[in-house]
């Protein structure tokens, strides 16, 4: 390992209560089902956990990460993820969703996999009739270059979306690989064009053996400045930094405001015009009528 590197790079295992479980955020758990991997990625940000240096997740641990969710009604959102979660057979993935959909605080279930970009055959309409059954189901998948998104990968994920599983994407910025802004947009419209959303693009972890993948912030931001108004809003993702040591996901823009007054608010837009926003005459922002409206919602119990 090189200084900096560090095998735990999100300082996930500070924050993980049970075997399979990071809780990290307030309201939504990280839930990791399986250590094995459909691709094993060079950049590969928990390896720790795939290199096959912890023990196969048993049936009994499952169970606690399940009960764990249970006992903790805060958390309204679970994000299956591992190794690659869709690795699982049919029956042990429905016997982790079945569980976890049944717990009435659990408003959402996200899996995160790259099963549809290199294993698309195993997304079949089984598959994705099992996800549907407990739905709200969002599938993240992992695209980073346009030249993943094959007829083979797009049909994948048309058939999540056809069943009605919304796919969403997360990329990883690398050097030299996608670290081009041309590169990134070709691979957001290549994704839209598939039914895909980009969600997050992520500034590479100081991963184990990574620092040579590795792009400094300001390309990040420069390759957002040039999606942002050039191009379909739903085509830029957020550029996320998952602080190293644990502090977490923190997300960048570039930055298109000149001078913060009192009055007004001075931006440079995509093209670097100047532009100002004025200050309304009423800063009261707060809600009369929502006690109103939460009381009649309470009434009527819905
Ligand atoms: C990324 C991440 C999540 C999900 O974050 P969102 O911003 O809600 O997509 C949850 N838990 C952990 C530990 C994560 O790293």
């Amino acid at each position: 390992m090189r200084p900096g590197e560090l095998e735990d790079p999100l300082g996930e295992d500070k924050t993980r209560p049970e075997e399979c479980i990071v809780h990290k955020y307030p309201d939504r758990v990280l839930f990791l089902a399986i250590d094995t991997c459909s691709v094993y990625c060079r950049h590969c940000t928990r390896r720790r956990i795939t290199k096959g240096g912890e023990a196969e997740l048993t049936r009994d641990q499952m169970r606690r990460g399940i009960d764990y969710v249970r006992n903790h009604p805060e958390v309204r959102d679970v994000l299956i993820s591992g190794g690659d979660p869709f690795l699982l057979g049919e029956e042990r993935l429905e016997s982790l969703l079945a569980p976890l959909s049944e717990i009435p605080h659990v408003e959402m279930i996200r899996i995160g996999t790259r099963v549809p970009v290199v294993l698309p055959m195993r997304v079949t309409d089984s598959l994705a009739r099992l996800l549907r059954r407990y739905a709200p189901v969002y599938v993240i998948t992992h695209f980073n270059h346009p030249k993943e998104v094959t007829p083979e990968a797009r049909e994948a994920c048309e058939r999540l979306v056809d069943h009605g599983v919304p796919v969403e994407n997360q990329a990883v910025l690398m050097r030299q690989l996608n670290s081009d802004a041309r590169i990134i947009k070709e691979l957001s419209h290549k994704l839209l064009r598939s039914r895909v959303r980009p969600y997050y693009l992520h500034q590479m972890d100081v991963a184990e053996g990574c620092e040579h993948l590795r792009t400094p912030i300001s390309k990040g931001l420069e390759i957002l400045q040039q999606l942002r108004g050039h191009t379909t809003g739903l085509a830029v993702p957020h550029l996320a930094v998952d602080l190293p040591g644990g502090g977490g996901k923190v997300t960048l823009q570039p930055d298109y405001v000149i001078e913060r007054g009192e009055r007004e608010t001075l931006f440079r837009n995509y093209k670097g015009e100047t532009y100002a926003y004025p200050e309304p005459e009423e800063t009261d922002c707060s809600c009369p009528y929502d006690e109103v409206w939460q009381a009649r919602s309470r009434e009527s119990g819905r």
